[in-house]
């Protein structure tokens, strides 16, 4: 049974929630502020986090950060609006997916089911590649790391996935929508604002100059390729 923090301040939609999720056959643990879900993060552990963009005290963005600088849990947030900066933001913040009020049980499971596969399916080493270098950066997939300059990074899983992604097409273009099918597991339209702020989040861990990448390049109009030179 995987156990998802929820850390929502309004207690009609996490009353609701928690019901819904534990239908789904989660173990819920809630909070109903940032300071509160920072606590439960650190003694509860849990396989995933929903934490919403607007709460009081310390904001939803803050727990990501927090989150982020020590874990690299699986992190959903939810937010009100799709055309909001806050969404861009906490993206940046380090979350891997989101989902917009009024939050719809089933598709919050399927994107939270989606996500926990993805990091088991990450958690198998792949015994069989050996390190491939990229410019400064060694994939080393039986380890599950990525080393720049000999040191390893700190990557989430979606960052770890989104660059094998392209270390497995050398200098070719994918696509938005083959990197959010591909990384993401999404067979309906996605959003690209996913792809384009862990592109963003990637590049400032591995380029030398994160607003003039070397490694990861935009091609304009069309998605993101990977120069292996
Ligand atoms: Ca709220």
């Amino acid at each position: 049974m995987h156990t998802v923090l929820f850390i929502e301040d309004d207690d009609a939609i996490r009353l609701a929630l928690r019901l819904a999720l534990e239908d789904e056959g989660y173990d819920v643990v809630e909070a109903a502020d940032g300071a509160a879900g920072l606590v439960a993060f650190g003694a509860r552990q849990p396989d995933i986090v929903l934490v919403d963009l607007g709460l009081p005290g310390v904001s939803g963005l803050e727990v990501c950060r927090a989150m982020r600088s020590t874990s690299s849990v699986p992190i959903i947030i939810v937010t009100a609006q799709t055309a909001t900066a806050d969404l861009v933001a906490g993206l940046e913040a380090g979350a891997d997916d989101y989902v917009t009020k009024p939050v719809v049980p089933r598709e919050l499971a399927a994107r939270m089911s989606a996500l926990l596969r993805r990091v088991q399916l990450s958690g198998v080493a792949d015994a069989t590649d050996g390190v491939q270098k990229i410019g400064p950066l060694e994939v080393r997939r039986d380890q599950q790391l990525v080393l720049k300059d000999g040191v390893e990074l700190s990557l989430t899983k979606t960052e770890y996935r989104l660059l094998c992604e392209f270390a497995d097409h050398p200098g070719a273009v994918l696509s938005r929508d083959q990197l959010l099918e591909r990384v993401w597991g999404y067979d309906y339209l996605g959003d690209s604002r996913l792809v384009d702020a862990h592109v963003r989040r990637l590049r400032v861990k591995v380029e030398a100059v994160p607003d003039d990448p070397q490694l990861i390049v935009t091609a304009r109009g069309l998605g993101y390729r990977l120069l292996d030179r």
